[in-house]
């Protein structure tokens, strides 16, 4: 349940409802507004009639809020909300782009990459350093070494890094030494690990597992959100469906959606979704078509020699080719991203 306060309400017009809600055994909370206070009441089990509450004084409205995920909610939280990584900012309008190899494989493919990438105007650097690999006979990533790589290219280019965890035990190192943590599809339902993260202020990039429901996916951000990591961007990554011929399903649909669900910050990542190049260029306009708030993409400099993923990743040649293409249709869209921040990426 939302209470919306009136814009005009006293303190203890708002102190009044938070002791009533109390006294009810609810557990109410201020949600401050750009205009008004909202207080929400958390959990399944409510006390107290929606009625009762409106007629106190200061109250504006009551809002049944039906989602499962309370905090993902826009019915909870109607203005976007913004997640800084250095300085770019997530849903601030210019489509936030974040780039990089897979895998990080050495010293010298992580700085020629980093330095191409922020030439192009890339706002984040990426890099796998442990990787969730369906076999244990492939590649499994160079580990903490890989680390010292991508801080030296934060180093030389001031780009921030964002790289994927899968262990819990990690998360005191990455909550300093990493700008922005990526919680890969497969551990999109790690509970211990999420009730974790939401415990550290590190910008989180959420994947959705190629399994799961938007609403499973949206439940895996609350987890975040209800244990205190407000820094959360959700990536829509691709799906398994019946279809086969090419890794996952964009699901574009999902994407769309969000923008009416959730007040988080959204991305597309083209390149897992869909598994080779050629692909990844068409699927990444697409989703800029949508508005998304950014995408990440991944670029090898030599693409045919990578350890992970080889297929999709672009050249150094094709990456700008994208950039450019996707320059181009974000300033063709003033309605879905500011000129002015595009003007200033
Ligand atoms: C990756 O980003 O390299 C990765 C493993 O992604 P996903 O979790 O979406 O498969
Ligand atoms: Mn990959």
């Amino acid at each position: 349940m939302l209470v919306v306060m009136k814009a005009n309400a006293t303190e203890a017009e708002i102190e009044n409802v938070v002791a009533v809600l109390r006294e009810n055994r609810n557990k109410p909370e201020r949600l401050p507004g750009h205009t008004r206070v909202a207080i929400g009441v958390m959990g399944n089990k409510e006390y107290v009639r929606q009625d009762d509450i409106l007629r106190l004084p200061g109250v504006a409205e009551v809002i049944e809020v039906t989602k499962k995920y309370k905090r993902v909610s826009r019915e909870f939280h109607p203005q976007d909300t913004l997640v800084k990584v250095g300085q770019a900012v997530f849903g601030a309008g210019q489509p936030v782009m974040i780039a990089g190899p897979c895998s990080v494989e050495s010293e010298e493919q992580v700085l020629s990459t980093a330095h191409m990438l922020k030439s192009e105007g890339v706002h984040i650097l990426r890099g796998g350093i442990f990787k969730p690999r369906t076999s244990p006979y492939f590649f499994q990533g160079i580990g903490y070494a890989g680390l010292k790589h991508l801080q030296k290219a934060r180093a030389e280019t001031g780009l921030p890094i964002c790289v994927e965890i899968m262990a819990t035990e990690d998360i005191d190192l990455y909550k300093d030494e990493v700008d922005m943590i990526q919680v890969g599809a497969r551990n999109m339902q790690n509970f211990d690990l999420l009730k974790k993260l939401a415990r550290i202020q590190t910008p989180v990039l959420l994947k959705r597992g190629h399994a799961a429901y938007l609403e499973e996916f949206l439940m895996a951000a609350e987890y975040l959100l209800d244990g205190g990591n407000h820094n959360v961007v959700l990536c829509e990554r691709g799906i398994r469906t019946f279809e086969t011929s090419s890794r996952n399903t964009l699901d574009l649909n999902s994407v769309a959606l969000m923008r009416t669900l959730t007040h988080l910050p959204v991305i597309v990542d083209p390149s897992h979704a869909a598994g080779r190049h050629d692909m990844v260029p068409p699927l990444a306009r697409a989703a800029i078509a949508t508005g998304v708030h950014g995408l990440i993409v991944e670029t090898h400099p030599n693409p045919s020699k990578a350890l992970s993923d080889a297929n999709q990743q672009l050249d150094f040649d094709q990456f700008r080719d994208l950039m450019r293409q996707i320059r181009h249709l974000a300033a063709a869209l003033p309605d879905l991203y500011s000129p002015e921040a595009i003007a200033h990426a």
